[in-house]
């Protein structure tokens, strides 16, 4: 498990993103940490493989126990792993902001304090990370979301030049495939906050040509695409008039939608428009958290099914655990209180010293990881298993991560669970890739029947 030297840094990067409500928790687990053999106690074990008929002169043998640690390491390595969000992009401009420079080596060689590196990724078996390009809110009233995007851009770029025979960007399926054949991290984009198109569906071109994949239509307030799951203004009742315009525009081009983060309305309207899947980038379960939006609810992922979409769970505790959620909301709350009542923002000294010292005097109770298998089984109980992966929020979550999945080395630890659920390598490849896979290659093969219409432009 990390230490909480990770602390004061991840607050300051972490609460301004994706988990707007509750970043920040850094005192020490008030749960154990377990290990994954601990799983959903009332789950049956993988069945030992059946022993081979004996001969009638040959006594039976026990049959040799399945080391399923170790098959999940082989099976991480073996599969294509695909995380539909990562936030290290954000740390790299957090610290270009702080230092006036980016520091590469600690990705590329490991030693950083942030959950994600090469070194780690190979030792999870992570091979397809989606680099989230987190464009803030406020950029939507102060104008130059665009350039935030494109400059995040060059830093994941900046990062691949930095090691070319470490990484790689990713613009395709094939591109996955083929990086992966030849043991390099692929990097593919996704943009986090359709504000980063100024309003003007003719920037989705733009940033396609740039790599980008997939685009998260909002972040944590309405824009000029759509409302917010966060926000409680929902200014357009759904998609506004330019928002019916991007989806059609992101189906011409092969841009993935990802309806993680936006309201109800906004994801039933993209359900009657879309012409291709969508992905749920970094989202969980709403069964479990029955009052948070930012999750889904049951009859959206049955409408997903529908659709061939896929829901890549959030890892982060918030996103899984009711108790952790609600402790996450009052940090924040907190957080927000003293940073308007003495003006202070994150990296100030001040400001990091009341964090530090919150946490200290306030629990916060990290969800376990099988609970985050708890959310998988969910959605595959309930839709079926060609509708789910992951989607970690990694380096997006602060310290809020479960026990057992701290960072990007641990992915075995959760394909252990699946394994003693009784989930077979088929269905498990499914989860690690083949779903998003499959959605990537509808909205690739949707694009190139298409290309030829005229580009959607504002009437
Ligand atoms: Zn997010």
């Amino acid at each position: 498990m990390k230490t909480t030297r990770f602390c004061t840094f991840a607050v300051s990067v972490a609460m301004t993103i994706t988990t707007i409500i509750a970043l920040g928790a850094c005192t020490k687990s008030t749960v154990e940490p377990t290990s994954p053999d601990q799983a959903d106690p009332g789950t049956p074990a993988n069945p030992p493989a059946a022993n081979p008929t004996p001969a009638q002169d040959v006594q039976p043998t026990a049959a040799k126990p399945v080391d399923l640690g170790a098959k999940a390491t082989e099976l991480a390595r073996r599969f294509i792993i695909v995380d539909g969000h990562i936030d290290q992009p954000m740390r790299f401009a957090m610290s270009k902001r702080l230092t006036g420079a980016v520091d590469y080596g600690p990705v590329i060689n490991g030693g950083g304090e942030g959950d994600f590196d090469y070194p780690r990724a190979v030792a999870g078996g992570l091979d397809a990370p989606f680099m989230s390009l987190y464009v803030p809110a406020k950029y939507q009233e102060a104008g130059g979301a665009k350039n935030v995007a494109d400059e995040l851009i060059d830093m994941v770029e900046a990062l691949v030049t930095s090691a070319p025979d470490k990484f790689a960007i990713a613009r395709s399926v094939a591109d996955v495939r083929k990086n992966f054949s030849s043991g390099k991290v692929s990097l593919p984009l996704g943009i986090e906050n359709g504000a980063a198109i100024e309003g003007d569906p003719a920037n989705l071109k733009h940033f396609y040509d740039r790599g980008v994949r997939y685009i998260t239509l909002t972040h944590s307030e309405d824009n000029e695409i759509c409302d917010s799951s966060y926000a409680t203004t929902r200014k357009w009742k759904g998609l506004s008039p330019i928002g019916k315009q991007v989806v059609a525009e992101m189906n011409r081009l092969g841009i993935m939608i990802d309806v993680s983060h936006i309201s109800d309305d906004s994801f039933y309207q993209i359900m009657e428009l879309t012409k291709v899947p969508v992905i749920a980038s970094h989202s969980s379960a709403r069964h479990f958290l029955p009052d948070f939006e930012r999750n889904m609810s049951d009859d959206m992922l049955k409408k997903l099914a529908k659709n061939g979409g896929v829901i890549m769970i959030n890892f982060g505790s918030i996103f899984i655990n009711e108790k952790s959620r609600a402790q996450g909301q009052a940090r924040w709350a907190a957080m927000r209180e003293f940073r308007d009542k003495h003006n202070v923002q994150y990296g100030d000294a001040k400001y990091a010293a009341f964090v530090e010292e919150y946490n200290k005097t306030h629990e916060f109770t990290f969800a376990d990881i099988s609970e985050v298998a708890d959310h998988i089984d969910h959605v595959v109980k309930l839709v079926g298993v060609d509708h789910v992966g992951f989607g970690s929020d990694f380096d997006g979550v602060g310290d809020t991560l479960p026990t057992g999945l701290k960072d990007v080395s641990m992915y075995p630890n959760l394909i252990r669970i699946l394994l003693e659920r009784g989930y077979s390598e088929a269905d498990i490849e499914k989860i690690c890739s083949g779903n998003v896979l499959r959605v990537w290659q509808a909205a690739e093969d949707y694009a190139a029947k298409n290309a030829s219409q005229p580009a959607t432009s504002v009437q």
